[in-house]
């Protein structure tokens, strides 16, 4: 069977962005504000000579505030129940929050191959919190604007390399 791989992160950090971006279509509804509900969303993607099934957890995102939390550690189980890799992104421009940690918390635990990805890096600068994202133990943040479509490439290699 084809490995999947899920992308998982607070709500607006761009995930359907990059979802959509890898997919080469827009598929996934992008939202300036948090809070579109729809199903989980799947496209299969291939990747030099790799193949894979790309899932947007976020499809599945709440509307109220308040649930957030309860929904993104659903999303995160889920991902962990599911996923074979797991893209956790969180947003390079705002920095660690505590949703991140608290998620990172869940996918470390699981020892399922975790990759970090820090999106809205949309110059060659490194993000200014970076070096932040150490404490939560998942690795080197890999870089990636997805709006621009900057680091994507490396991404896909690094995700394939835990195939
Ligand atoms: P999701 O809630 O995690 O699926 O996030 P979305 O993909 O809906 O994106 C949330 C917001 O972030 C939208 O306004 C996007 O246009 C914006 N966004 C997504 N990727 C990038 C990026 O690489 N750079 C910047 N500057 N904005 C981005
Ligand atoms: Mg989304």
């Amino acid at each position: 069977a084809k490995p999947i791989v899920a992308v998982v992160g607070r709500p607006n950090v761009g995930k359907s962005t990059l979802f959509n971006k890898i997919a080469g279509k827009r598929i996934a509804i992008v939202e300036d504000e948090p809070g579109v509900t729809r199903d989980r969303i799947y496209t299969e993607v291939e990747w030099l000579n790799y193949k894979f099934t790309l899932i947007d957890t976020g499809g599945i995102e709440p509307e109220s505030e308040e649930i957030i939390p309860a929904q993104m550690r659903r999303q995160a189980e889920l991902a962990i129940e599911t996923a074979n890799v797991i893209v956790f992104m969180a947003d390079g421009k705002q920095g660690l929050t505590a949703s991140d940690r608290e998620i990172a918390d869940m996918l470390r635990k699981s020892k399922k191959p975790v990759i970090l990805v820090l999106n809205k890096v949309d110059t060659k600068e490194q993000s200014p919190h970076y070096y932040d994202f150490y404490e939560i133990g998942l690795g080197d943040p890999i870089e990636v604007s997805s709006a621009l479509g900057l680091g994507i490439g490396d991404l896909l290699d690094e995700i394939a390399k835990n195939f």
